[in-house]
């Protein structure tokens, strides 16, 4: 089964290389250096580009990697991706070249009209790559899509079995734990991530992969329907919210705007 790695890219991207044997698939690579950089280092020829959405940040090294390396990249069908040989959409599932592993895709739109999520099985354990819609207690923000979009994007990867790995496309770690506790400050198992999430960060490792399950009970754009938030949301909104929609809007817009 393959190894995940984290390749930091600009300030907070991870561009997530599997590897297994000499071979390596990356998904979202924003950028080509820092991938060419590794592939080099540990002597690993790529095979497949895997990309969740058209943000430059998740697909700009996608033209210089493919100048190197003639792979399939895989992308999202309702979107414009640099190299896509291989449209994907909700129900599709591929098998990346080298590495024996089996991904199927979600459609989850919201944070862009088409974006995707690849799910899969690394051993034991499902893994989820998620690009920029689930962050670890957060969620993308609605360039393309509505408030009722995300809220049933983030439905369908909730549903996710709770050991899922969850990959995500940015190291928003603690910013988005600084706004989950204003809005719910009597999380203890927000209280207890804070402390593991600060030491990471201190020792300079990722936060990242999360869990489904871990999400579940901390991320305040999963947990719509707990009384704590639509009680925290309809007093910033100054009006009782009344469904998980409302609330999720309110929530996005107050994170939009909190420092
Ligand atoms: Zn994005
Ligand atoms: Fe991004």
């Amino acid at each position: 089964m393959p190894t995940i790695i984290p390749i930091p890219a600009f300030a907070d991207n991870y561009i997530w290389l599997m590897r297994e044997g000499n071979a390596a698939a990356v998904v979202d690579a924003g950028d080509a250096a820092p991938v060419i950089d590794y592939l080099e280092r540990e002597h690993l020829d790529l095979t497949a580009i895997i990309c969740t959405h058209h943000h430059g940040d998740h697909v700009g090294g996608n033209r210089a990697l493919l100048q190197r390396w003639q792979v399939p990249v895989y992308g999202p069908a309702r979107e414009t991706i640099p190299g896509r040989t291989e449209a994907l959409r909700e129900g599709d599932e591929i098998v990346i070249d080298g590495i024996g592993l089996k991904l199927s895709v979600l459609d989850i739109p919201g944070h862009t009209a088409g974006h995707i999520a690849f799910v899969g099985r690394s051993g034991a354990a499902p893994l989820l790559f998620c690009g920029d819609t689930l962050f670890a207690m957060g969620c993308g923000r609605l360039f393309e899509g509505t408030p009722s979009d995300m809220v049933t994007s983030l439905d369908k990867l909730a549903a996710l079995p709770g050991n899922t790995l969850v990959y995500c496309g940015h190291e928003y770690t603690l910013a988005n734990l600084r706004f989950a506790l204003a809005v719910e400050p009597g999380n203890a198992k927000l209280r207890e991530r804070e402390t593991m999430a600060r030491a990471q960060r201190t020792r300079g490792e990722p936060t990242l992969p999360t869990t489904i399950a871990d999400e579940r009970e901390t991320n305040p754009f999963l947990r719509t329907a707990e009384t704590t938030i639509r009680a925290a949301a309809s007093a910033h909104a100054d009006r009782e919210l009344a469904d998980r929609v409302g609330v999720f809007a309110e929530i996005r817009a107050w994170k939009n705007a909190f420092r």
